[in-house]
């Protein structure tokens, strides 16, 4: 922070072609409904893991759809499956199965299966 109170962020490119975007394919695949998220923001606002910790679904889908993987990876495993998001979801959108399928995704892409 400096003299002023605020800093500035660092500048941050996405490279949306080169990105890896298998992960999201693999789901798209199998669940439509991840199609339909309009990111309101409602399943992280209920969630019992980001209750606790930063964890957001709703970041995470977006980062998926741009093949940031990374995060990812290192923050689906959080997820408790408890399934209140589905509950509040006002589009439908299955995201139990689609934490499901992302954890499935990664683990075939490390095994090259996808
Ligand atoms: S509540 Fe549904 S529509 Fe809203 S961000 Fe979550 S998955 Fe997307
Ligand atoms: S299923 Fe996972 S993402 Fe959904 S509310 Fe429960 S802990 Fe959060």
């Amino acid at each position: 922070m400096n003299k002023f109170g605020f800093s500035i962020s660092k500048g941050r490119q996405i490279d949306y072609e080169s990105n890896d975007r298998r992960i999201a394919s693999f789901i798209y695949d199998k669940e439509p409904s991840f199609r339909l998220c309009i990111e309101c923001g409602g399943c992280s606002a209920t969630c019992t893991t980001g209750n606790s910790t930063k964890f957001s679904l709703r970041e995470l889908q977006i980062l998926i759809k741009r093949g940031e993987n990374e995060d990812v990876r290192q923050n689906i495993k959080k997820c408790m499956l408890c399934g209140k998001c589905i509950l509040v979801c006002p589009r439908g959108v299955n995201t139990r199965n689609i934490i499901l399928l992302a954890k499935l995704a990664f683990q075939k892409s490390e095994e090259n299966a996808i």
